[in-house]
């Protein structure tokens, strides 16, 4: 009996997970033990299962590998196809790359955080970025969320999209403010096999032009979220809430919901970047942006749960699941003190317009002091992305973390009731707070601490009884 590997899988190994396969469409890994990848290596054709030297405990795994369609039965020699062949990467593994490929923008955004009206982080060349996907695949970084600045405004974006393709990667995601958003670029995507999920911003119904600094930017995001529905491909909109556009938030979540969007994300302005200079009196406290939330959420019900939801930091549902809700600042397994650290950014590899590689969007790319991985001016020091990605670098050492570190560090966190719950926050703005990665996320904090968790199950107790959440009990309270 021969067997071959399934024509959707690869075999691929990384420093500390040397045994996986990889659904070639998904990108997404299965990672295996030693024996289990000695049975997938003979899956080639080559090997006879029912011969004397195969173990038994190999044929009923080789039964299970079939019945989970791993593999299948197939002539004697009829082998796999070269990109299946096993290929180690010398280097931990990550699963997708946040590639911004220029820090310039179209839009005067006045909250941009990267300050791309400024083009402050500058723009690859060509040349770099096409170094970039090749460093990726290098390193079996198989995902890819392409971002800006306006990842749109670079004339060689077509070149960029079919270069991805030809190594095999996959673009997750595009970020876009939809300006330039086309049947061009949409059809240029889908001919070199991408569907990804479109990202874009709607700062409320009538207040997006004015938050975007461009007349029209509101007409053009309804035009691009018509586009996107028109052509099959799947939306997802950032909201960002100031004080002028507070009240709108009924309104903006039915008007995208109407659109097609597949998922919504309200939130506020990033204290950082632009909107410092730019914010006058709009920015939010706490309380208002908590009590709008609140009062939202029964309209949410109301309104027939319209749109899979997440209010940053507080809440979170989706239609599909209509009893269920997250309270969205409550993290699994926040005292387990061998969780990562950087739990949420680990398999996301954030690569910069100015080609450094950053920890997580929240932190500056000054935070590691990492060279870029690609340099536009010669005789500039570059570190290749294959040795930032190797055990014991700085990168990793700061990835590698465990939340250990963080409980030992902070004694108001680990003597705090909430710590399961809450695990101190966030790692990024515990650092913009006190210049440490070790101490709490203030925000995080009052949420819990000024009673915020007991009105929003208070509120959903209210407005939908039977909606139950995970990970709370009654000694939480
Ligand atoms: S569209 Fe995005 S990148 Fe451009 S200015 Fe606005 S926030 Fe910045
Ligand atoms: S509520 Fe505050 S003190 Fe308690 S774990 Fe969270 S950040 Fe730390």
């Amino acid at each position: 009996m021969f067997y071959k590997l399934n024509d959707k899988y690869i075999l691929r190994g990384w420093e500390k997970l040397p045994y996986a396969i990889v659904n070639d469409y998904t990108k997404l890994p299965l990672f295996f033990t030693q024996s289990q990848m000695r049975v997938l290596s003979r899956c080639n054709g080559e090997w006879d299962f029912d011969s004397i030297l195969t173990l038994d405990e190999d044929r009923e795994c080789a039964k299970e590998f079939i019945s989970k369609g791993f593999i299948e039965q197939c002539r004697e020699g009829q082998g796999i196809s070269p990109r299946q062949e096993y290929l180690f990467y010398p280097n931990r593994y990550v699963s997708v790359a946040h590639f911004g490929i220029t820090g310039k923008c179209n839009y005067k955004c006045k909250h941009c955080f990267m300050s791309a009206p400024e083009a402050k982080l500058g723009e690859l060349s060509h040349n770099s970025i096409m170094d970039i996907i090749r460093q990726l695949d290098e390193c079996g970084i198989m995902g890819v969320l392409l971002t800006g600045g306006e990842p749109l405004i670079r004339p060689d974006f077509p070149e960029i999209v079919k270069e991805i393709s030809r190594r095999g990667l996959s673009i997750q995601q595009l970020y876009t403010n939809g300006a330039l958003l086309s049947d061009k670029v949409l059809g240029c995507l889908q001919e070199n096999g991408h569907n990804p999920t479109v990202i874009m911003s709607f700062d409320g119904v009538g207040w997006h032009d004015w938050l975007r600094g461009i007349t029209g930017a509101e007409k053009a995001a309804d035009d691009a979220l018509a586009l996107c529905k028109r052509r099959g491909f799947r939306t997802h909109v950032q909201v960002t809430f100031h004080r002028k556009n507070l009240h709108t938030m009924r309104e903006t979540v039915n008007h995208l919901a109407a659109k097609g969007c597949e998922s919504i994300r309200l939130g506020l302005a990033d204290e950082r970047g632009d909107w410092l200079m730019n914010k006058e009196d709009n920015t939010l406290s706490m309380q208002e942006y908590m009590e709008a939330a609140l009062n939202y959420i029964p309209y949410y019900y109301e309104d027939g749960m319209p749109v899979n939801i997440i209010i940053s930091s507080v809440f979170a549902a989706s239609p599909r699941n209509p009893d269920y809700y997250y309270v969205v600042s409550v993290k699994p397994e926040c005292d387990n003190p061998k969780k990562l650290l950087f739990n949420c950014s680990r398999q996301k590899l954030q690569i910069l317009p100015n080609g450094r590689v950053s920890v997580c969007g929240g932190l500056d790319d000054e935070f590691l002091g990492l060279p870029p991985i690609v340099s536009d001016i010669p005789g500039q020091e570059t570190m290749p992305l294959r040795e930032i990605l190797s055990t014991g670098s700085v990168y990793m050492n700061i990835m590698d973390k465990k939340q250990q570190e963080f409980i030992e560090a902070s004694s108001e966190c680990s003597e705090c009731k909430y710590l399961r719950l809450c695990g101190g926050g966030c790692r990024a703005m515990s650092f913009r707070a006190y210049s440490s990665i070790l101490r709490k996320d203030n925000e995080t904090c009052k949420f819990f601490r000024e009673g915020w968790l007991e009105r929003v199950i208070e509120t959903l107790g209210r407005v939908r009884p039977q909606a139950k959440t995970k990970l709370l009990n009654d000694n939480d309270f």
